[in-house]
């Protein structure tokens, strides 16, 4: 034992010989949101195989749990063991080849985001722009699929670099008019804004387990209509699918046999621990999605915060009312002001997360977010007392 211990280089970290210390924190950023008890409980009991019978029984809730959510029957609805962005390159992955054209609608980050992994498979990836702040008309949409043809078009129903809830009403039909598959990334959206997966002919969505459905990062749900998994179906002769093999073994067909078939797959260990938290959020979260849906904007948190004679009052809110994504607000950074200063000053004074811009909205605005149990009205006036107590004792130019 002393030989062995001679021959270590690198002495023990002494931080680690502290307990773990993690302070309360109210997080009123873009995510991740605070997460509730009951989620957060779940978490912490004992770890099963990934193969158990009890674990294959929570995957099926948890699949259950996303059809709600999601408002769809399909049956390849599933959770990616990983956060967000796994689920966009999950769903890119699955359904383009080299050379397949991709439409890429980009009014902020995660537009950019989709188009750098498209390019990276070798898609053929084609770029329909709007300037930050605006959204994407049926209209605008037309356009480029005339014009490009595509396979597949991608668009974020809540951009969350800039606070811009996209339209979706009539956009599926579009798509499948001209032979495209449509995919939506409602990371930051789902449960905070109606969504209706059949519907609206969606057919790859995805969103992330950070943000409105309040538990921790690592589980992203996701779903394929019947038209985006079959060949040759009604989307045209050169329709992509998951059937023609994904490029990634992370990403494969495994899974589906895990997910529509039932069947015990060695795909992956899977987070088992973050699936006992997922089960408890999709529960919770049944109920949300359901007054998510049916709740009338104006009475939300969110617009409560911007209402005119507040701190933020509506002068200085950024962006259309009508195409406000009222899961993430942003506000102009107040005149005078660095954004940096206000955002320190909330966590170390209040002990609250707000966030500056992100992508082409960095130095220009602040993102507030509330999701899921952090959208209360008791939030939104701590938030507006932090925030008065900021403008007052934050340095301001006079420039
Ligand atoms: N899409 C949107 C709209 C997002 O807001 C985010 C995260 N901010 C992502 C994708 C990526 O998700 P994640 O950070 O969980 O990978």
């Amino acid at each position: 034992r002393a030989m062995a211990t001679s021959l270590l280089r690198v002495s023990p970290p002494e931080a680690l010989l502290r307990p773990l210390a993690v302070p309360e924190r109210l997080l009123l950023g873009p995510g991740p949101s605070n997460v509730p008890r009951r989620i957060r409980a779940a978490g912490a009991r004992q770890l099963l195989g990934h193969m158990h019978p009890e674990v294959l029984q929570v995957m099926d809730e948890i699949k259950a749990g996303i059809q709600y959510a999601f408002q769809t029957q399909n049956r390849l609805s599933l959770a990616v063991s990983g956060s967000g962005h796994c689920a966009m390159e999950a769903a890119l992955f699955n359904l383009l080849e080299q050379g397949d054209t991709v439409l890429v609608a980009i009014n902020g980050i995660w537009g950019q985001r989709a188009a750098d992994i498209a390019r990276r498979l070798g898609a053929n990836v084609c770029e329909l722009l709007k300037p930050p702040g605006k959204y994407f008309t049926l209209g605008d949409i037309e356009q480029g699929l005339l014009q490009h043809r595509p396979l597949v078009l991608f668009i974020t129903h809540g951009e969350s670099s800039t606070g811009v809830l996209q339209p979706l009403e009539g956009l599926g039909e579009l798509c499948h008019r001209h032979g495209c598959l449509l995919l939506v990334d409602a990371v930051a959206s789902l449960g905070g804004a109606p969504i209706f997966m059949d519907q609206q002919e969606i057919d790859v969505l995805y969103s992330g387990s950070q943000k409105v459905l309040n538990a921790p990062p690592g589980s992203a749900p996701i779903s394929f209509s019947e038209r985006a998994r079959a060949p040759g179906s009604d989307t045209g002769p050169t329709a992509p699918s998951c059937a023609r093999g994904c490029l990634t073994w992370g990403l494969s067909s495994l899974w589906r046999r895990r997910w529509v078939q039932g069947k015990p797959t060695t795909t992956t260990t899977t987070t088992t621990s973050t699936e006992w938290g997922q089960r408890e959020d999709t529960a919770l979260c049944s109920w949300r999605c359901a007054w998510a849906a049916f709740d009338a904007r104006e009475k939300s948190p969110s617009s409560v915060m911007l209402s005119p004679g507040t701190v933020l009052g509506s002068p200085g809110a950024v962006g259309l009312k009508k195409a406000r994504l009222p899961t993430i607000t942003t506000v102009r950074v107040p005149e005078g002001y660095d954004w940096k200063d206000i955002t320190a000053f909330l966590m170390d004074n209040h002990g609250m997360e707000i966030s500056g811009g992100l992508g082409p909205t960095v130095g220009k605005v602040l993102r507030i977010g509330l999701m899921g149990c952090n959208s209360t009205r008791g939030n939104v006036e701590r938030l507006l007392g932090a925030l008065r107590d900021a403008l007052q004792r934050c340095p301001r130019s006079r420039l």
